[in-house]
């Protein structure tokens, strides 16, 4: 039974992408990036999901997210590493969670937080080697390893990780990256410290640039099922999208030639036809500038948004179809299935298929599918 509005997450399709990553990679460690409520599609049940399928870390931006996973339940070790200036690290060294640190001003605090507690910090530092948004600056490499030495010789923390981030601007770009990296490894070596888990590689890299996986890669938007590439798709990555976006046609209606649809009448029906009112719109994640572009599954067939989407909902011209209400609606799932996909509507809207999932809004319930469970609903044409 299909809801009014609905995200389906198969977690069989993440437990799968997991496995099939884990062996195409063949890294020591594989980081399930979780961030961001999970791309959208649920932290704690893609966290539990990823883990037993063979991930042995979590990845997430803030210490609120790192916190949230720990409140689920989640034992598993997680690095956080993009921080609020005034962040108050007892609470995550507290729950075991890693931080991720960018500048010797977050080793202090990192440092005193640990004092305070009479406990041990465990850090990894990220390197700035290109992105240019946070991560240690080179210049203040040796300094920032050379105060961390100190800082383990005093018991008050552990270097365990170095990281850093592509660009992906060019394989030459991220070449450039991997040297500049190794030369921080080799210098945080220098400075006695003995990080065991290093690591650079997001899911484009891991899958393009072995020279980039060292023994960790953190895995984001394959984990999902979706590429990151514009020259292969999730099927020719041996991945499966784990989000169907669906709901139920709210209203139909028949249209004389002429007729026009939605706000700023954008498209007038060329002929007399039928017309499909779906309940997504912007405040759910269906994006505005698709207006036009993309295309839904209805009863097997695909059929065209026309005219404006809007806050609540979007039309669907269908023709000559006969469409009912309360008909399934996918806006986009597996392509295997028939259905659009997260990339097709990014092309669509002028975006990447990682915004697509992640603005799916509050008003959409998520409902999980488990491993081996099979689809409860026909979206096959
Ligand atoms: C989001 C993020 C990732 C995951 O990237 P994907 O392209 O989704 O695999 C990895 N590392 C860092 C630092 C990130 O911010």
């Amino acid at each position: 039974m299909t809801g009014f509005r609905e995200a389906v997450v198969d977690l069989g399709a993440i437990a799968a992408n997991v496995a099939h990553l884990r062996t195409v990679i063949g890294t020591p460690h594989l980081m399930a990036v979780v961030k961001a409520n999970a791309y959208g599609h649920g932290a704690l049940p893609v966290a539990r999901t990823a883990l037993a399928a063979g991930a042995d870390w979590l990845g997430v931006a803030d210490v609120e997210e790192a916190l949230q996973l720990r409140a689920g339940g989640i034992d598993a070790p997680i690095l956080a590493w993009l921080h609020d200036p005034d962040v108050d690290f007892g609470a995550a060294i507290s729950q075991d969670i890693d931080l991720g640190l960018s500048s010797a001003r977050q080793l202090r605090q990192a440092a005193d937080a640990a004092a305070t507690l009479g406990r041990t910090a465990s850090v990894q530092f990220k390197l700035e080697t290109g992105l240019n948004r946070n991560g240690v600056h080179e210049p203040d490499w040796a300094d920032v390893f050379a105060l961390a030495a100190g800082f383990e010789r005093a018991g008050l923390l552990r270097v365990r990780g170095l990281f850093s981030h592509l660009s992906n601007a060019s394989p030459a770009d991220d070449t450039d990256a991997v040297g500049r990296f190794e030369r921080g490894v080799r210098l945080a070596a220098d400075a006695g410290l003995t990080p065991n888990l290093i690591h650079l590689a997001s899911t484009a890299a891991a899958l393009r640039l072995p020279a980039a996986r060292f023994s960790m890669v953190r895995i984001g938007i394959g984990l999902y099922g979706l590429s990151p590439f514009d020259d292969q798709d999730s099927h020719d990555l041996g991945l499966v999208p784990a989000m169907t976006l669906r709901g139920r046609v709210a209203a139909v209606r028949r249209v004389a030639a002429g007729a026009g649809v939605s706000y700023d009448y954008l498209w007038r029906a060329p002929e007399d036809g039928n017309l499909a009112l779906v309940p997504l719109g912007y405040a759910d994640g269906v994006p505005r500038q698709a207006s036009g572009a993309a295309a839904v599954r209805i009863g097997g067939r695909t059929h065209p948004i026309v005219g404006r989407i809007a806050m609540d909902q979007f039309v669907v011209s269908v023709g000559q179809v006969d469409v009912a209400v309360g008909d399934e609606v996918v806006l986009f799932g597996d392509p295997a299935t028939g259905a659009p996909s997260a990339t097709d509507w990014a092309d669509a809207a002028g975006t990447i298929n990682y915004e697509i999932v992640t603005r799916i809004g509050h008003r959409v319930p998520r409902s999980y599918r488990q491993p081996g469970e099979a689809a409860q609903s026909g979206t096959e044409g």
